[in-house]
């Protein structure tokens, strides 16, 4: 089959394309989207379309059309009913006129997707589309997998639009006392479903993330130690613990990672940069200042997550506190260097 599926935006064409891939099939994505505003909107979010389709090697036409002057005449008189009479037709019916000019054999949107949509219009007026054209309509009904597609679109990095798209959108998002309910499927779980990461403050019996913390701090005695006071703080993808961290206090202002460990299944995938992400947010209420003592190799990761600031450097500690060498890929650990990251500094 070939299939031209309009898109609205990259997060919300991460599910629809993995739904299709699975079926076997491969869609050619058609960005036409003159109703985001204002132009730096429109620009983000089609070059986070451009460069996601370019990632994951999903050919994407782009139909490069901003149309603020069009989409305000053709709305102002007849607001509510906008997305209706305007939006969602003219968005559309031109993914239908190009799926017949360049021999498609049927025509889908991740319009579908999105719980805030009108689903039950979109599908119906593809329907009279694709009597009209003589080209298929592919429908799914993609809501299925909001919450899948929105974990993945963020673990992905991808930018995520915080409105629908036109300007009145944006205003009924920030301005709006009662903002527009999603429209769910009758059997569609809002609430419980499961959110792909998940960290948590574990109290009760942290003892049993002592292999794991071992692997990033090998001395027992040392892990018992700061975990009697330390705060201890697990992340698990899709319910499986994936990465630990221990934070003990300093004084007034100041807090200190003393262990952070990824399980190696996971390791290379962003989990570490999450959890500190995580930390940073959590403390920065309180404290002023987060410290790090690492070894020489792990020294540019930790300056990369913020920890920018030189504090000391305690020599010979790898050797004055462990019985054994510490060997750390190539590196003989001897001396222990501590960096900080400024927790009120919003640029980090
Ligand atoms: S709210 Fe969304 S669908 Fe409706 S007119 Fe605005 S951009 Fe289009």
């Amino acid at each position: 089959m070939k299939l031209l599926m309009h898109a609205c935006c990259a997060p919300c064409s991460v599910y629809c394309i993995d739904t299709l891939r699975k079926e076997g099939i491969e869609p050619t994505l058609y960005w036409y989207n003159p109703n985001i505003h204002p132009y730096k909107e429109y620009v983000a979010r089609r070059d986070c379309l451009i460069d996601y389709t370019s990632k994951i090697g999903i050919k994407c036409i782009v139909e490069d059309e901003y149309g603020l002057d069009e989409f305000c005449k053709n709305v102002s008189n007849k607001l509510e009913s906008r997305c209706v009479d305007y939006c969602y037709p003219i968005r559309l019916r031109k993914t239908f006129e190009y799926a017949k000019e360049n021999g498609y054999d049927a025509v889908s949107t991740t319009l579908l997707y999105s719980i805030y949509q009108k689903h039950d219009f979109i599908k119906l007026h593809c329907e009279k589309l694709s009597k009209e054209f003589g080209i298929d309509f592919l429908y799914r009904d993609f809501r299925y997998g909001f919450w899948e597609g929105h974990d993945k679109a963020k673990e992905a990095g991808l930018y995520m639009q915080k409105y629908c798209g036109c300007i009145f959108s944006e205003e009924s998002r920030y301005n709006n006392p009662n903002p527009p309910k999603p429209v769910l499927p009758e059997d569609f779980e809002f609430l419980p479903v499961k959110r792909s990461i998940v960290i948590k403050k574990e109290k009760d019996n942290k003892e049993q993330y002592m292999d794991l913390l071992l692997e990033a701090d090998p001395s027992k005695d040392m892990i018992n130690d700061y975990l009697r006071d330390g705060e201890l703080f697990v992340l698990t993808y899709k319910e499986k613990i994936a990465c630990v961290a221990v934070v003990i206090k300093i004084d007034d202002e100041t807090i200190e990672l003393k262990n952070i460990a990824t399980k190696e299944e996971y390791r290379g995938q962003g989990y570490g940069k999450k959890m500190l992400k995580y930390l940073a947010d959590n403390y920065k209420q309180k404290y002023n200042k987060m410290l790090v003592g690492t070894s020489e190799n792990n020294i540019p990761f930790y300056v990369k997550q913020g920890f920018d600031k030189y504090e000391k450097t305690i020599k010979n500690y790898f050797i004055d506190n462990y019985d054994e060498e510490i060997i750390d890929g190539d590196l003989h650990c001897i001396d222990m260097y501590y960096y900080s990251k400024d927790l009120k500094n919003k640029e980090k």
